[in-house]
């Protein structure tokens, strides 16, 4: 008898604001596909980017989870704690010729339309501030099958060019981050929203160059605004506190779980259990879907 590895997925939100119906789709969708197949699912705060995080908003995101009844395995995990992984990943990166310090500023790079041109334009020179970037080898084309939205294919090289590792401000990229804990959580799926589809090749190179395991990945369409704008926290939308679960079956019925949204339940709690039993992968949506502001609201 063959046993699959039990799954285990996570939700990695960025505290840079409260969740909102876009983030929930993809807290509620990786939450779906972990536990209808009876696995775990992890949250991550991705506190990468200390200026743009207000203070508490990892408490506030804790708390409208809670309220939502998505509870995760264990204590979650703070990339503010993990420095010593990710400068050991680089270290590992830098020995082997695979990541190279850079000097050069965002307008250098402007005249190569914000492609590095892999030879620095700017010498380094002592107190200059110092990016990493890895190189990325010219020509090879990364491909990989989203459980959604099908057969991918990036020519990371052409496509971005070598990227960013840490930056020049000292803090660490995203794609070095999500790589070094989506391996340390464990995590064998990623389901997340469609906005990061094209970063899944460089998190794929990433992994490659470190030595590690490539997760499955299901990218989920973007909720967007009555305008077909991708909801964000940056533009302000109202988050789901009021109402969770009003929420939960609006988010619901975007995943194409109909049969679940209209589950009678008192609780999220409640809710939850019954979408989990009536899940049906085969029902997730793959494009994006305007959805109209009461269910946000
Ligand atoms: N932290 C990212 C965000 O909040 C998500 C990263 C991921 O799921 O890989 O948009």
């Amino acid at each position: 008898m063959i046993r699959r590895m039990p799954t285990i997925g996570r939700f990695a939100p960025s505290p840079s604001g409260p969740l909102h119906f876009g983030s929930l789709v993809a807290a509620l969708g990786s939450w779906l596909c972990a536990r209808a197949d009876g696995g775990m699912w992890r949250v991550r705060i991705e506190d990468l980017d200390p200026p743009r995080e207000p203070a508490g908003m990892d408490r506030r995101i804790l708390d409208q989870l809670a309220a939502l009844g998505l509870a995760g395995d264990g204590e979650p995990l703070y990339q503010s704690a993990r420095h010593e992984a990710y400068a050991d990943a680089l270290a590992r990166l830098a020995a082997d010729g695979a990541a190279y310090p850079c000097t050069c500023s965002r307008s250098d790079l402007e005249a190569f339309a914000g492609i590095h041109p892999r030879t620095c334009v700017r010498a380094p020179a002592p107190g200059l501030p110092t990016a990493w970037r890895l190189r990325v080898p010219a020509g090879v084309v990364i491909g990989f099958d989203d459980a959604l939205q099908g057969p991918q294919r990036q020519n990371v090289a052409a496509a971005v060019g070598d990227f960013v590792l840490r930056r020049a401000d000292g803090f660490w990229s995203y794609q070095l981050a999500v790589v070094v804990d989506d391996t340390w959580q464990g995590v064998t799926e990623v389901v997340r929203g469609a906005d990061l589809l094209d970063s899944t090749p460089r998190q794929i190179l990433l992994q490659r160059a470190l030595g590690l395991p490539t997760p499955r990945y299901l990218h989920l369409p973007l909720a967007t605004d009555g305008a077909g704008r991708k909801l964000a926290k940056s533009a302000g939308d109202r988050p789901l506190d009021a109402a969770p679960l009003a929420s939960l079956r609006a988010a619901l019925a975007f995943l194409g779980q109909r049969e679940a949204a209209a589950m009678r339940a008192a609780t999220p709690a409640a809710l939850l259990a019954a979408a989990r039993e009536r899940f049906h992968r085969a029902s997730l949506p793959c494009t994006a879907a305007r959805v109209a502001p009461r269910d946000f609201a």
